[in-house]
């Protein structure tokens, strides 16, 4: 019986110390299991002399792999090129600095084998997380999911299995500025979840700056949400109703002899014209929010599985 195989992706971005630690607790997690396994550091232009620790592990350990990136790209852009080079018949995506504890792979995996193509993880709230982390974290999904047309759960994180099928999908979306918490939610198949703990950061401190974290943000919801582009069209619906109403009183105001001079024209031109000016912004928004998403060349839908070989032959 051949052996499936697992590739399991690790963006890290100078965590030197962790590399150690964390290849032989996934070495202990398989020892336990039926897989042929190997795993892809991707170095994200990490200046800690992480490349060295890599090209050193990755002589004496045969399972280890890794790619360095040539300057800081981002977990995201270090995640991309981490998956595009996974040749797992399964691939799962973790953190490097042991909060996505190594135990939870088995879980992971007893999933896929139970037919499931994307297994993701929710993180249990954290009291031990800072209480900004925890807010931000909890404000972003509501965000998020306010604001665009499918869920991602709250506590998500980029720890998931994802099968070769919807992997292979997930690499041909190719775009400029993936948000993959967004991605594996917008491409279907079958997904589940499961629950786990997070550990406590094994060695340095969090990669993820405030600016980094904004940026996070800013990128999943403008990938998959072009409302806020629309969005003028609201108030301008409503200053133009408001406009409609108070024109008339302007006028017979005018025309009564109760308005002061120049009120009038001011009051008339200024509310017309900004319920109008903010109509037009909003109509220029949906097109611009058609190009966007034309731009993105995400496909119309994704084929799950079909009988179509009998139509190709004409039997
Ligand atoms: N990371 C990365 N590039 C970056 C920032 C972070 O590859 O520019 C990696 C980091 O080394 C870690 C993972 O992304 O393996 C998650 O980052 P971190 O643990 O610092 O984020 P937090 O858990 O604090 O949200
Ligand atoms: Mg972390």
């Amino acid at each position: 019986m051949t052996l499936k195989s697992v590739t399991i992706v690790i963006p890290i971005y100078n965590e030197r110390d962790n590399i150690y630690v964390l290849k032989n607790a996934i070495h202990k997690i398989f020892a336990g299991l039926h897989y042929k396994y190997n795993i892809l550091y991707v170095d994200d232009g990490s200046s800690d002399g992480t490349p060295g620790i890599l090209a050193k592990v990755s002589q004496f350990d045969d399972r280890v792999e890794y790619v360095s990136l040539s300057r800081n790209f981002g977990h995201q852009a270090a995640l991309k090129a981490g998956l595009d080079m996974a040749d797992g018949d399964c691939v799962i995506s973790m953190d490097g600095d042991m909060q996505h504890p190594a135990s939870v792979l088995p879980l992971l995996l007893k999933q896929w084998e139970e037919g499931y193509d994307i297994v993701n993880t929710v993180r249990l709230e954290d009291k031990k997380l800072s209480y900004f982390k925890r807010k931000s974290s909890r404000l972003f999904y509501k965000l998020i999911n306010h604001l665009s047309e499918f869920e991602i759960r709250a506590g998500s994180a980029d720890f998931r299995l994802v099968s070769r099928k919807a992997l292979d999908v997930i690499c041909s979306l190719n775009e400029h500025d993936p948000f993959f918490r967004g991605l594996v939610s917008w491409i279907g198949f079958s997904q589940t979840h499961v629950v786990y703990q997070a550990d406590e950061r094994s060695f340095g401190s969090s990669k993820y700056s405030f600016k980094k974290m904004v940026q996070l943000a800013v990128r999943g919801i403008t990938s998959f949400s072009i409302r806020p582009l629309y969005v003028a069209i609201y108030p301008g619906i409503l200053i133009s109703l408001m406009s409609s109403l108070y024109i008339p009183y302007a006028l017979y105001s005018y025309f009564a002899g109760e308005a002061q001079p120049g009120w009038t024209s001011l009051i008339v031109t200024v509310s017309f014209f900004s319920g109008l000016q903010l109509m037009l912004l909003g109509i220029i928004g949906m097109y611009l929010g058609k190009v966007t998403n034309e731009v993105k060349k995400r496909p119309v839908y994704i084929i799950k599985e079909s009988s179509l070989t009998k139509i190709a032959n004409f039997i």
